[in-house]
């Protein structure tokens, strides 16, 4: 895929942060600008479950007064199944009734603390998928894993379990975050030549599963990624734009790395 003209899209995982004033003025802040400064990049936000309708509220208002979409809220996680006796959990069908445009599924933080498995995942994609909402697949090594060499095993296997049953078409739907575990949070970040390798292996794989139709499926890097790391990330060939944790939480310098993936766009 070559850089110019290339998909875009900036992420912003909140986590378990802000509560309801912040979140909602922080979903008011980035709609308003990126109808202003976005371009083509998609913007996506992702609040906690309490402050998401408030944030469809927020964009959808900035939509009205810009007369386009300007960013897209998503979810952080949510179950697999339509709806049922599951205690504390979330259905997909819940968060399309508010509003919700995605979800961000398989976070390694979900995976750590709350043993997700890949093919509860998978799942996860094929309910998103049937309720048309955008999944955000996230896959990556830990730490002990790339020191032993093994971190292209480790992803594929990851993306052959949790996508390998998902038909073409509905794979092409799917928006995929490349997250190395050893860069989440701890302010080490993976190389522009890593994270291009990972994402052109990962590339590879989905057209595998999916033939064509797997080409054009965007592939996020996120990981510590800031914006005075993130020029030389963005204007990898295989790298679609980021997922966004501890700088999404301000609206600068969350912007700052939309209009970072902007140049990167078109770098003209
Ligand atoms: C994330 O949690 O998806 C993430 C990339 O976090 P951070 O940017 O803080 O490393």
């Amino acid at each position: 895929m070559p850089p110019s003209g290339k998909k875009m899209i900036v992420a912003g995982n909140w986590k378990m942060h802000t509560d309801a004033q912040s979140a909602a003025a922080l979903a008011e802040q980035v709609a308003g600008r990126s109808a202003q400064e976005a371009g083509q990049v998609q913007v996506v936000l992702a609040p906690p479950f309490p402050f998401l309708a408030e944030a469809v509220r927020r964009a959808r208002a900035a939509d009205q007064e810009n007369g386009r979409q300007c960013v897209i809220i998503a979810a952080q996680n949510c179950h697999e199944e339509e709806q049922g006796a599951y205690t504390g959990e979330v259905g997909v069908p819940m968060l399309r009734s508010i509003g919700v445009g995605a979800c961000i599924v398989g976070h390694s933080e979900r995976r750590q603390y709350y043993a997700e498995t890949d093919a509860a995942v998978g799942r996860k994609v094929e309910r998103l998928l049937q309720h048309g909402l955008m999944p955000i697949y996230c896959c990556g090594e830990g730490r002990e894993d790339r020191e032993a060499g093994r971190h292209r095993e480790v992803v594929a296997l990851q993306l052959r379990t949790a996508l390998g049953a998902i038909p073409g078409h509905g794979l092409a739907k799917v928006v995929v975050a490349y997250e190395p575990v050893w860069a989440i949070g701890t302010g080490l970040t993976a190389t522009p030549a890593q994270a291009q390798e990972m994402h052109a292996f990962i590339r590879a794989e989905l057209r595998a599963l999916a033939g064509e139709a797997a080409t054009h499926i965007p592939i996020l890097y996120g990981g510590s990624c800031k914006p005075d790391n993130a020029a030389g990330i963005f204007a990898c060939p295989d790298i679609n734009g980021g997922l966004i944790g501890g700088a999404s939480l301000a609206a600068e310098p969350f912007m700052e790395l939309v209009r970072m993936a902007r140049h990167a766009q078109s770098p003209a």
